[in-house]
């Protein structure tokens, strides 16, 4: 998997930083999460092809996860795309685009379908060949869904001197990746571990941006490989953090210990700070693998 950061800070877009926004690639597939105001910049800046986003996921009716989404609904046509988009979101949020669509007469050059969502329980709202997309509900002012993106396990890796060994014919290759067993000619069976490799073990990342520190999530992300949790408020201001439904620093990093995670990406900073350090070293007095997610910084895992 690859993440890219496209913007990582709470509230209004400024100078140097944007409002929340992040492309997922899993198996060159290309999630966008959230789309907060400059996110059609910020893809632009970061060499992100629009035309290979099919999927817009939206964690809620907040400014500065949603506002940049018309526009860049708007310029998908304008590019001429001809390609289906789906939009997962809170129920309202079809209603809020096709208003939008309808009173600047800009209809889309494609199709355009919503998932809305409204349930309090966990749910797959995605699922292929290779991934799995899993909501994961949070505690919010409004409406609020983090999302579980989880790849499916591959096929085994086929043993190549093994069936060669065992004179075993191309067209039980297949079957072989699939996990069966063989049946050679004078009967024997060859076990399919004799036969394989290991595939790599599948991946899981969660996003969990807004929330105030919300214990209901760990059993959804348990073991999940990256956790990004949002992280608006440093010590100093944990009783506002309670107050306006965010998490500390030091709440991110819990939640990532109580969970299993393997690894915590800070973000959704408020602005009110000097710099994002402070983070990361408060976040670290409860859970050692922290990174700080910042506008433009990509991660691979
Ligand atoms: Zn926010
Ligand atoms: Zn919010």
């Amino acid at each position: 998997m690859n993440l890219t950061i496209l913007g990582c800070y709470a509230a209004t877009p400024r100078t140097l930083t944007n409002p929340t926004s992040q492309v997922l690639e899993i198996k060159n597939r290309l999630f966008l999460i959230d789309c907060g105001e400059g996110t059609q910049v910020q893809l632009r800046k970061n060499k992100i092809k629009f035309s290979k986003i099919n999927h817009i996921f939206i964690s809620h009716l907040h400014g500065d996860h949603l506002y940049g989404l018309i526009g860049t609904i708007s310029t998908f046509s304008l590019l001429g795309r001809t390609t289906d988009l789906h939009i997962y979101g809170p129920k309202g949020i079809k209603e809020l685009i096709l208003l939008q669509l309808r009173l600047t007469e800009s209809w889309t050059t494609y199709d355009l379908f919503f998932h809305e969502l409204e349930s309090k329980e966990s749910e797959v709202v995605f699922e292929d060949k290779r991934v799995i997309v899993k909501t994961i509900p949070l505690k919010h002012r409004v409406y609020t869904n983090g999302y579980l993106f989880q790849e499916k396990p591959d096929e085994r890796k086929l043993n190549v001197e093994a069936v060669q060994d065992y004179d075993i014919h191309v067209a039980y290759y297949q079957k072989i990746k699939n996990g069966s067993d063989i049946t050679l000619d004078d009967g024997t069976v060859v076990a399919n571990e004799k036969l394989t490799f290991d595939p790599i073990p599948p991946k899981s990342y969660a996003f969990c941006s807004d929330t105030v520190y919300h214990e209901a999530v760990i059993p959804i992300i348990e073991n999940v490989d990256v956790l990004y949790h949002e992280s608006t408020f440093l010590e100093s201001e944990a009783a506002l953090a309670q107050k306006t439904l965010h998490s500390t620093a030091k709440e991110a990093a819990r939640i990532a210990l109580k969970a299993n995670a393997k690894q915590l990406i800070l973000g959704h900073y408020s602005t009110r700070y000097e710099g994002i350090e402070p983070f990361k070293k408060e976040a670290q007095e409860i859970f050692p693998n922290v990174l700080l997610g910042d506008d433009g910084v990509s991660f691979s895992f």
